[in-house]
């Protein structure tokens, strides 16, 4: 961390800065120049600390950190890639994996032959959502707890790993006893009650990034669940920029940023960026291109009559040819799907 002192600055304010420093176990180096005086704060750990812990001191112009504020998402805490294991499936090795399914339960028999078309098609994982964050409140929310039910019994029926948002502490149990991986949807990503009860459940989650999170931000929040013992799968969604033909802007550059700072695996959810099925292939194919490790693909046996985001929603024929593509793009990366 820098700590640029004010023009004028006294020996007193720079003797504080040092006296904080040495407070927190950091040690420092004094460039004196003409004008000015530059504190260099040093030690492993100074991403940790709040840059106000010294931009409060008078006498500071400004503080600039130089370490990532997060470490145990961190490439520098682990260099070899994270695998995350969902039942016996593997997210972040050689294969790309694709969990798709309703975006919400309707019905048993909705939830059913959409699970059997996408995994007759390579889907590894089902999703279908109980617990439905909907823009208004008076959107259909969800089957809830027996939405969570009807994905346990599809999950012995069909032995496949399945995934479902959960949005409250107090569905962790029912969630746990029937979900094998637990969504953290875009705005929760910050929930840091939540995020500590999912990390501490021992089920492997998808940490979604925030609407306006920035990745620092998304990678922090990722620690959070890291330090309480959770296994993380991050999903870039889309985010909020000026644009609006799109739900959301899909930030296909994080899947390289991500890569590059971090080793947890990362997924695409072309969906909820994309807001339109026409739409959706195009985001999808580039995410494999980019060497996303995985995606959350909507898929509906009857989009125009579904309960929730059918606009987006994929039919089952889409489905099928946009697997047919995404299994050449990932042949052609040395990847498979
Ligand atoms: C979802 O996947 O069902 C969902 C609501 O996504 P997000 O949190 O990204 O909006
Ligand atoms: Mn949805």
């Amino acid at each position: 961390m820098i700590v640029e002192m004010r023009r004028g600055a006294t020996q007193e304010q720079i003797d504080a800065v040092i006296e904080r420093a040495r407070k927190y176990g950091f040690d420092t180096q004094l460039n004196i120049g003409t004008d000015k005086v530059v504190v260099a704060i040093l030690g492993s750990d100074t991403g940790m600390v709040p840059t106000e812990v010294f931009g409060v001191l008078p006498g500071v112009e400004s503080v600039t950190r130089i370490m990532r504020p997060y470490k145990l998402a961190s490439l520098e805490f682990k260099s070899e890639p994270t695998q995350v294991q969902v039942g016996d499936v593997i997210v972040g090795g050689k294969r790309v994996i694709v969990m798709a399914g309703p975006c919400s339960i309707e019905s048993p028999e909705q939830l059913r032959a959409t699970a059997r078309h996408v995994k007759q098609h390579g889907a590894s994982i089902i999703r279908g959502g109980a617990f439905k964050p909907r823009t208004s409140p008076f959107s259909f929310q969800g089957l809830g707890e027996e939405g969570v039910r009807l994905l346990g019994q599809l999950r012995q029926e069909m032995h496949v790993p399945v995934v479902s948002e959960i949005m409250d502490v107090r569905h962790l149990d029912v969630m746990v006893e029937h979900v094998d991986l637990l969504q953290i949807g875009a705005r929760n990503m910050q929930n840091y009650t939540l995020l500590r009860a999912v990390g501490q459940s021992g089920k492997p989650c998808i940490l979604k990034r925030g609407l306006a999170a920035t990745i620092t931000e998304w990678l922090q929040a990722a620690d959070y669940l890291l330090a309480v013992g959770g296994s993380v799968i991050l999903c870039e969604r889309g985010i909020r920029t000026f644009e609006p033909s799109t739900r959301f802007t899909l930030d296909i550059a994080a899947v390289g940023v991500v890569k590059r700072n971090s080793h947890l695996p990362v997924i695409i959810d072309p969906s909820h960026a994309a807001g339109h099925y026409e739409i959706v292939p195009t985001l999808a194919r580039a995410a494999v291109a980019a060497g996303a490790d995985g995606l959350l693909i909507e898929v509906h046996p009857d989009p125009t009559n579904a309960l929730s985001d059918g606009l987006q929603s994929l039919t089952f024929s889409d489905f099928a040819r946009l697997m047919l593509e995404m299994k050449a793009i990932a042949a052609a990366i040395g990847r498979s799907i």
